[in-house]
Parts: C-alpha cells; sequence; structure tokens
C-alpha cells in the first residue's frame, strides 16, 4: 500500500484526494520505483480541470525521482536500487510509490539530489527541445519567452544565456523580474503594466524577434504574433491562462509568413534515444553549473492541493517539489 493523490472528477484543486493504494507488483515492461520527490507542473492543473481530458477516477502528476524496487519480464536499462527521473505520462506521480510502464524511467547521475531532479526533468526537457528542435538558437539571436520567472521560465533564462542568447522575458511581477534578470534574462517586460509589442520594438530597435515561446496561451497569443519577424515562428506550448481559440491562417499571412507550432514532450522524447540524448543534455547543463535548479517552494504530498491554488494563483517562482 501507499498513499497517493487520486481524482475522481474533474474540478478545483478540492477534487484531489489523499488515499490509500495498492501498489502491485509490476508486469512486463514495467518496474515499481518508490517515490522521494514528485515534480509539480501546470499540466497536473490541465488534467485536474479537464482542460486535458482523462479516464476517472484516476491519478495526477507525470515527474518524479526515486529508487526502482523491482521491474518486470524484459526491463533491461534499470534494476532494482538504481536512482531514477522520470517526466511524461501516464498520470500518477502524486504518490509514495507506483507501478509504470519503464520506458520513461531515466538513471539519474549521483551528483544531482532527488528533489533537484524531480524539480528539473519535465521542465528542463521542456527547454532542451524547445531551444534546440522546435527552434534551433543561434547565438546573438534575441527572442520573447513568457512566464520567464516560473519553472520552465527560470531553466529557460540559464539556458538562453549559456547559448549566448537575449532572452527577453514577461513576468507578472517587479519581484519576478528581478529573479527572471538573475537567472540570466537579457530583459524583462511585467506584462501587468507594460506594452509587450512596443518594448518588444524598443529592445530590438524596430527589428522584432525571430521566434516567440508562449505558454501562457488565450492572454498572450494574438500579441505574440506581433512581436514576430516576417518568417518567424510561434512557439505556443500551453495555456496557463486557458486555451489559445481557433486560430485563422490569415494571422499568419498578414504578419508575414509566419510559422505556427504546436509541441509536446511527448512527442519529442518519445522514443527511448531521443529520450536518453535529451536528459544527458540536460544533466550536463547541471552538472557543469551552466543551470542551477533551485526548489523555490516544497510542500507534503498530502498539502498537493495547496500547492495547485499557489501554482494557478500565480503565486510560485521557479519550480515546485511534492514531498512524499
Ligand atoms: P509556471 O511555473 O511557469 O507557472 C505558470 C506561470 O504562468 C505563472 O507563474 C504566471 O507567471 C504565468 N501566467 C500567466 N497568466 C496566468 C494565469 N491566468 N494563470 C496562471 N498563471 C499564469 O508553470 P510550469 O513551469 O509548470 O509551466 C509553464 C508553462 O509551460 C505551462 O503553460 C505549461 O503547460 C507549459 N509546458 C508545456 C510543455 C510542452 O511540452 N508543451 C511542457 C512543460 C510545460 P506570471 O505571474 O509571471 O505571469
Amino acid at each position: 500500500m501507499a498513499k497517493a493523490i487520486r481524482i475522481a472528477a474533474n474540478g478545483g484543486p478540492e477534487v484531489m484526494q489523499y488515499v490509500d493504494v495498492e501498489v502491485g507488483e509490476p508486469g512486463p515492461g514495467e518496474a515499481r520505483v518508490r517515490h522521494h520527490a514528485v515534480g509539480l507542473n501546470f499540466i497536473d492543473v490541465y488534467f485536474r480541470t479537464g482542460l486535458y481530458p482523462q479516464a476517472l477516477p484516476g491519478g495526477l502528476g507525470q515527474e518524479a525521482a526515486g529508487v526502482v524496487e523491482a521491474v518486470g519480464e524484459g526491463v533491461a536499462h534499470v534494476a532494482p536500487g538504481d536512482r531514477v527521473v522520470y517526466a511524461g505520462g501516464p498520470n500518477g506521480a502524486y504518490s509514495q510509490a507506483r507501478v509504470m510502464p519503464a520506458q520513461g524511467l531515466v538513471r539519474l547521475p549521483d551528483a544531482i539530489p532527488f528533489e533537484t531532479a524531480a524539480a528539473m526533468m519535465l521542465q528542463g526537457l521542456t527547454v532542451q527541445y524547445l531551444f534546440n528542435r522546435t527552434y534551433k538558437l543561434q547565438p546573438g539571436q534575441t527572442i520573447l519567452f513568457h512566464a520567464a520567472a516560473g519553472g520552465v521560465g527560470l531553466i529557460a533564462c540559464q539556458w538562453a544565456r549559456a547559448l549566448g542568447v537575449n532572452l527577453i522575458g514577461t513576468v507578472g511581477s517587479d519581484e519576478k523580474a528581478a529573479l527572471a534578470k538573475v537567472h540570466g534574462a537579457a530583459h524583462v517586460i511585467n506584462y501587468n503594466r507594460e506594452d509587450v509589442v512596443q518594448r518588444v520594438l524598443e529592445i530590438t530597435d524596430g527589428a522584432k524577434v525571430p521566434v516567440v515561446y508562449d505558454s501562457v496561451g488565450k492572454d498572450t497569443f494574438t500579441r505574440s504574433l506581433d512581436c514576430l519577424q516576417p518568417l518567424g515562428l510561434m512557439v505556443s506550448f500551453g495555456n496557463a491562462s486557458g486555451a489559445v481559440p481557433p486560430v485563422a491562417l490569415s494571422e499568419l499571412a498578414s504578419r508575414g509568413s509566419l510559422f505556427l507550432t504546436r509541441p509536446t514532450l511527448g512527442a519529442y522524447a518519445a522514443r527511448r534515444e531521443d529520450l536518453e540524448a535529451m536528459a544527458l543534455d540536460l544533466f550536463g547543463m547541471v552538472e557543469s553549473g551552466k543551470i542551477t535548479v533551485e526548489v523555490k517552494q516544497t510542500f507534503p504530498l498530502a498539502e498537493a492541493a495547496e500547492a495547485h491554488r499557489a501554482l494557478e494563483g500565480r503565486r510560485t517562482t521557479g519550480s515546485t517539489v511534492l514531498l512524499p
């Protein structure tokens, strides 16, 4: 038996119940993992509210770090006793232990503590593919990145600095602006009181940017398009303010043949060799000190509802970990 968060219906944070669950033995291709730290991500909110559908009753959570306790038939890349981390579905990481597909498990270097691993894996792998594959950033480029003081955001600020890229970060408060700057943002815009398009025009001497990374969604989407150079790429990778309504293709044409993509980590890390290469790159960035992942907030797993309230209420910065 283990403690876990389960939801029987979609809704507010109150639908999360802290209950006892049977963990069981791993079947073929599966592993049983004892969690030491669980990552909190905005995608957990989407699954809880039902913006992203799943069968109910069900679990929540896509990221954790811990130790393998047992493996099922055919599992060779991890063994009992291994320190591991994972990021991605199926939901169920909000638990003390679980049985899950072994495919997503990555062995964790000894130098990286469990809490750091759970704080960085999903968000760090996201920045890895956004900056290397969705759009291959080049030194000297200037880019726009929304929600720069969040979990994905603080990693993005540091990764951009390491690449020699000038990241213009948007944030919702002056405290968050200072934090993004310390982590490497070249410029910061407080989108609650500054005009983002105007500021981007000023910062770039009218040139605008070749790529916008937008995870805020509904509230920022159209203005993000306005920040792009002709032939620029709009990367819409999240919906913290709500889902982006359907877009007319003429919106891309009228701004100069823009490109638009809606990427997911699941697609970029689906192949085992891609996941391993991405993780290696992320671990290297952390072990070399180019990226420091601080756990900015921790909550006991039993208080996951409070963690969701803080995340949705824009009261968190950087990464948050739940302790089982
Ligand atoms: P964050 O820590 O970045 O939290 C979300 C932030 O979004 C808030 O802190 C807030 O910052 C900003 N925000 C703007 N408007 C709102 C709003 N109406 N309600 C709540 N927050 C708002 O979360 P994560 O780091 O976990 O994720 C960041 C984004 O990246 C999410 O949209 C997530 O879904 C997406 N994502 C996408 C992935 C993919 O592969 N497609 C993978 C991982 C994450 P501020 O106050 O500064 O505005």
